[in-house]
Order: structure tokens, then C-alpha cells, then sequence
């Protein structure tokens, strides 16, 4: 025992020192903005290096360089070519993923930009960046291997805007989570409203858990930014309007879903600053938003629209799935023998990486969605927008009908993620 106890020490000391070892050893204190086409269609993807940007910070942790989440459907990672390490690596998901588990893209190829952000390698170091994503069974699979290239470094165009403090908290940027709120269809006489729903939506944050306990982690500022036109378009008389940074209604013929395809476009705004986590707020009474794990969240601007803020960006953040299933006809190509990789739902195909730990030992798997059963941990069937074959943790949850509270297994993962930002 005590020869154990001494180890454990011995890791608990070391293993910190020696991430943060890494760090120094091959990152400068900046980032490096990678535009790339992401191109494909069914299970086939194709990865493309347009441009590179340095960024004159770098917001993540330094002592959590491998992600080893398994979340996302894409991964990125830095490798020392000299000696084949990886050195960095981060899961994320895009919008092209949405649209590659599509009918549409079965027959036909989409081309789509992206942008990651990851951190600055130092000068004296070859560097490859190495574009992973899911085979049918989700295992990792390498797709796309490039050699850094410095003198393709773009110059940065200064965009500066104000940036208000909503929420601040006294960690230094790269041990804490940093969430930007971009404000959208907000003319400069609307600032009075702007600045009031920033604040809501700031407060927001903070009145369900577990984000509450996390009150002291989570930095919230915002982008002062003005569009010359109020609101958001994509519906109606506004169908066909380019949408400021691309951001529109109406995202793949789904009313209520915002999102933009002009993903460097809203990259070059948020330049500005340093950030983990983006929602964009959407000036509008209309229902809507979206939410991708590591890409951004979206919100409409509503007077009961926090429940959705907080639900769209637990899919930005934590990569947590939808556990509705309201209308099968909007699941795509869901592979129903793969485990997914989603932290609260599964297909049982792999259950013992899911929840069991948080259930009672005698729970029926599948567990019936009966009134005893309300408040238990269980498999209950209808999640992931299909009602037979994928399974959610419990009956009611944020993450499935916007109650009030997240789930046991929704809470566990969001927990994890906000530790990551925390080291
Ligand atoms: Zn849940």
C-alpha cells in the first residue's frame, strides 16, 4: 500500500510537468489557423489546406495537448516529423458531417470550408498535420496527411472590435473556458437590445447546473459587431437573402436550423480574440439555432430562447447527441451497428463504453419508460432522431425536450469536458 501510494504521488507530480514540458518544448504562446476545404461525400472525405493565419494567442489548455475525448466525428493532430510523435491532437465535428450522413450525399460530392485552430508550432520543428475521421464502425481512420508549410502564411487582416466582458473570472486564459458570443442582426440602433440580450443569455449560463458549478471556469465576453440590416434571413419574404457571415435560417432545407457556410468569413471576426467556444446571437424572435461539437452553436433571440442556448451549445461543447426522436425522416444515414460516439446515446452495439456505471444493477436493459422508472438511470428507446435501435439515458432530459436540467450521463460529460479546460 504504501509503495503504491508513493507512485501515485510520483504521477500526480510528474504527469503535469511533463505536458506542460511538452508544451514548452514545441509551442510558442500563439495559434495557428488552418482554412482547408473539407470535401467528400458518404464515408469519403478529402481534406485540403487553403491558408494559414498566426494568431497572436492561444486560449486551450497547456497541459492537455491529446485529446483523448472520442468525441466528434473529425480529428486533427500535429505530428514531429523527425520523430513521428503525435504532439497535439483535437476531436471536432462540422457541418459537412451533418450533410455526408444525407441521402444527398450518396450520389453526389460537397465541398465545404472549415477551420481549425490549434497551437503555433515553434520554428524549429517540421511539423505534419494529419486529418482523421470515422470508419464504419467509428475507429479512427487517417485521411489526409500535410507537411506545414510556413511561408503559405497569410498576413492577418487587423479586424478589431470592441469586446464587452459579460462574465469574467479571474483564471488566466488557458485554464479556463473561454466562450465568445457574436451578436448577429443587430443594427447600431439596436444596441440598447444587443447589450441586453448579451447579458441574459450571459445569465442564462449560470442557472442550470452543471454549468452553475462551473460558475468560476467559464469566461463569457462579446464581439461588439453591427450589420447594417436587423434580423436574420432565410425564411419567407427573406428565403434567398445572403445572410451577414453566411448566417441564415433554413440551414439544409430545415426551417429552424441556423447555421453558415461561410465558416472563414466568421472566422476572420472572431481573429479578435482568444476563445474555446462560440455562440452566435441571432437577432430574432423566431424559433431557431444549431449546435456542432468544437465548430460553433447558433440562437435565436426570443424571450424564452435560454433553454436553447444551453441546449445548442452542449453539442458545441460537450458533443452531446439529441436524445428526441421525433420524426425519423430527419436521421440520415444513421448507422445503427456501429456504437455511436455521442456520450448519451448508444445503439447497445458497444454498451460498455457508455453509461452502465450510473445505472442500478438490476435496471432492465432496454429500460421501459414507465412512471417508477422516471427518475433512473436506464437505456430508454427513441434517441438520435430515430425511435427504434438508438437509446438515451433517461426519460426526460435538456438534451431531449428542453427540461429544465440535464441528465445524470449528460451532466457526467459535461463535467469532463469543463475539467479539461480547467488543467
Ligand atoms: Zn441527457
Amino acid at each position: 500500500m504504501k509503495h503504491l501510494l508513493k507512485n501515485t504521488f510520483f504521477i500526480l507530480l510528474f504527469v503535469p510537468f511533463f505536458v506542460q514540458a511538452q508544451w514548452d518544448k514545441y509551442f510558442e504562446n500563439s495559434s495557428l489557423r488552418i482554412d482547408y476545404y473539407h470535401s467528400g461525400r458518404y464515408r469519403i472525405d478529402y481534406f485540403n489546406v487553403y491558408s494559414y493565419q498566426k494568431l497572436p494567442f492561444y486560449s486551450g489548455s497547456h497541459t492537455y495537448l491529446i485529446d483523448n475525448t472520442n468525441n466528434g466525428a473529425y480529428k486533427v493532430a500535429l505530428f514531429d516529423k523527425n520523430n513521428k510523435k503525435m504532439i497535439y491532437s483535437k476531436n471536432f465535428s462540422t457541418l459537412f458531417n451533418e450533410w455526408q450522413s444525407s441521402e444527398e450525399a450518396k450520389n453526389m460530392c460537397g465541398n465545404y470550408e472549415e477551420t481549425v485552430i490549434v497551437p503555433f508550432p515553434k520554428e524549429e520543428y517540421d511539423i505534419d498535420i494529419v486529418f482523421y475521421s470515422r470508419d464504419s464502425v467509428n475507429n479512427w481512420q487517417e485521411v489526409a496527411r500535410t507537411e506545414f508549410n510556413r511561408s503559405l502564411i497569410e498576413e492577418l487582416e487587423d479586424v478589431r472590435y470592441n469586446i464587452l466582458p459579460l462574465h469574467s473570472v479571474e483564471r488566466s486564459v488557458d485554464k479556463r473556458m473561454d466562450l465568445v458570443f457574436l451578436p448577429l442582426g443587430y443594427t447600431k440602433e439596436e444596441k440598447d437590445k444587443m447589450m441586453k440580450d448579451l447579458q441574459r443569455f450571459s445569465d442564462a449560463m449560470f442557472t442550470y447546473e452543471p454549468y452553475k458549478s462551473k460558475e468560476d471556469l467559464i469566461n463569457i465576453s462579446a464581439l461588439e459587431y453591427y450589420t447594417k440590416k436587423s434580423g436574420i434571413p432565410g425564411l419567407k419574404d427573406r428565403k434567398d437573402e445572403e445572410g451577414e457571415l453566411g448566417v441564415k435560417y433554413n440551414t439544409f432545407g430545415s426551417e429552424r436550423y441556423i447555421m453558415t457556410l461561410s465558416v472563414w468569413k466568421l472566422n476572420d471576426v472572431l481573429n479578435n480574440l482568444p476563445y474555446d467556444a462560440v455562440i452566435i446571437i441571432c437577432n430574432s424572435d423566431v424559433y431557431g439555432g444549431g449546435g456542432v461539437y468544437n465548430f460553433y452553436a447558433t440562437c435565436y433571440s426570443g424571450t424564452t430562447a435560454e433553454k436553447v442556448l444551453i441546449h445548442e451549445f452542449s453539442h458545441s461543447f460537450a458533443g452531446l447527441g439529441d436524445e428526441y426522436a421525433d420524426n425519423d425522416s430527419d436521421a440520415g444515414l444513421q448507422n445503427i451497428d456501429a456504437e455511436p460516439y455521442e456520450k448519451n446515446i448508444t445503439t447497445l452495439v458497444d454498451f460498455s463504453k457508455k453509461w452502465g456505471d450510473l445505472m442500478e444493477k438490476d435496471t432492465p436493459i432496454p429500460t421501459p419508460a414507465t412512471k417508477e422508472n422516471k427518475e433512473k438511470v436506464g437505456v430508454y428507446e427513441g434517441a438520435a432522431y430515430v425511435s427504434k435501435g438508438f437509446y438515451r439515458p433517461y426519460q426526460t432530459c435538456m438534451m431531449r425536450d428542453l427540461s429544465p436540467f440535464f441528465c445524470p450521463v449528460c451532466s457526467k460529460a459535461i463535467n469532463e469536458m469543463m475539467d479539461i479546460y480547467s488543467k
